[in-house]
């Protein structure tokens, strides 16, 4: 066996790279385990969700925009010039019970490491039509977040909808009103989930509109949308909407399945429980950073953010 890993990086978004960058710098020689592609139950693949995001707008020092897949490739080749290795596997189940740590492979490889960054992120959920996801894949006007899309000339001045009728779904909704000519929110109850706050400043946006008791059936439209088929949830009726957007906001998942019975602690959602303003988890030497921790911000630059601090704590942890 090999001796152990100073340090393992689990998932390759911003929040892995950025920890192999700073880890590699100080000398650690990390290993990024990148995970593989998947399109079960959803679309996953090494990079996480900006390999989804056709242009990049808001991460500040690209003041034209990037798309996600190009920066997600500078992310990495970042990482490699300073050392980063890469293993294109995914992390299947830990043993953290002592050090160094035992993960176990796709492959059915064992890795040791004296320290373990967890930065699997999450995934949006979509609701599961065909025609979402070939719209969501060839950026055909639908998308699991309008603060990354929001923004783009295509939905300027169009017929936007939001589907959910949580706080994402209302934040959503406020930012497209933006930039939208009208927004609707398609939700699948009479009651909204969201806070009474968010859901005041839905109710106060003149441009903004609520469904209610409807569930997106199909999308429709061949290269671009064009509308959704709606059936009311009470009495079946079907309808359709011309919408020129779709944004879809009901709910992530944590990607934290392969840390089930490993010790780190985990909240009510699956998220990783950290201490407060530090990327410790429940278990000395296993770190966690950006939207696998996060089920707040989930924001690329949040999340690179939450990867350095994760490197630099790891590195403090291994030199005391
Ligand atoms: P959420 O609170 O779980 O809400 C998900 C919404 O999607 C619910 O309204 C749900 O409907 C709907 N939904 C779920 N599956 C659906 C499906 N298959 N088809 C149609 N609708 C479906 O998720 P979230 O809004 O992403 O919020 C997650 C957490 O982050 C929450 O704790 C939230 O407070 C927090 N957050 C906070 C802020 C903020 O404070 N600024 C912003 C965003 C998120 P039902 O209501 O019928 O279940």
């Amino acid at each position: 066996m090999a001796s152990a890993e100073q340090v393992v990086i689990i998932g390759s978004g911003p929040a892995g790279w950025t920890a192999a960058i700073y880890a590699a710098r100080a000398q650690l020689n990390p290993l990024v385990c990148t995970g593989v592609a998947k399109t079960e139950p959803s679309i996953v693949l090494p990079g996480g969700q900006l390999m989804l995001t056709t242009e990049v707008e808001n991460y500040p020092g690209f003041p034209e925009g990037i798309t996600g897949p190009e920066m997600m490739a500078a992310f990495q080749k970042q990482a490699e010039r300073f050392g980063t290795r890469t293993r294109a596997e995914d992390v299947v189940s830990c043993d953290f019970s002592s050090r160094p740590f035992g993960l176990e492979t796709s492959t059915g490889d064992r890795i040791e490491a004296e320290a373990v960054i967890i930065a699997t992120g999450a995934t949006a959920n979509w609701i599961g039509l065909d025609n979402e996801m070939r719209l969501a894949r060839s950026g055909g006007g639908v998308s699991a977040c309008a603060v990354c899309d929001g923004a783009l000339p295509a939905f300027r001045d169009q017929v936007l909808a939001v589907v959910g009728g949580g706080d994402s779904a209302m934040e959503e909704a406020s930012y497209l009103a933006k930039f939208g000519s009208k927004v609707y929110v398609i939700h699948r109850r009479d009651e909204l989930r969201a806070s009474r706050a968010m859901q005041q400043r839905v109710f106060d946006t003149p441009n903004i509109e609520i469904v209610w008791n409807k569930m997106v059936v199909d999308v429709l439209g061949d290269s671009s949308i064009e509308g959704v088929r709606l059936e009311d949830t009470v009495s079946g009726e079907e309808s359709t909407l011309d919408v020129r957007g779709l944004f879809v906001a009901i709910g992530h998942t944590p990607a934290t399945a392969f840390l089930e019975g490993s010790g780190v602690e985990l909240d009510g959602k699956g998220y990783v429980r950290m201490a407060q303003r530090s990327t410790v988890t429940s278990v000395d030497g296993v770190f966690a950073a950006g939207d696998v921790a996060d089920a707040t911000y989930r924001q690329a630059i949040t999340a690179a953010g939450m990867g350095c601090q994760a490197a630099l704590d790891a590195e403090r942890f291994l030199s005391s």
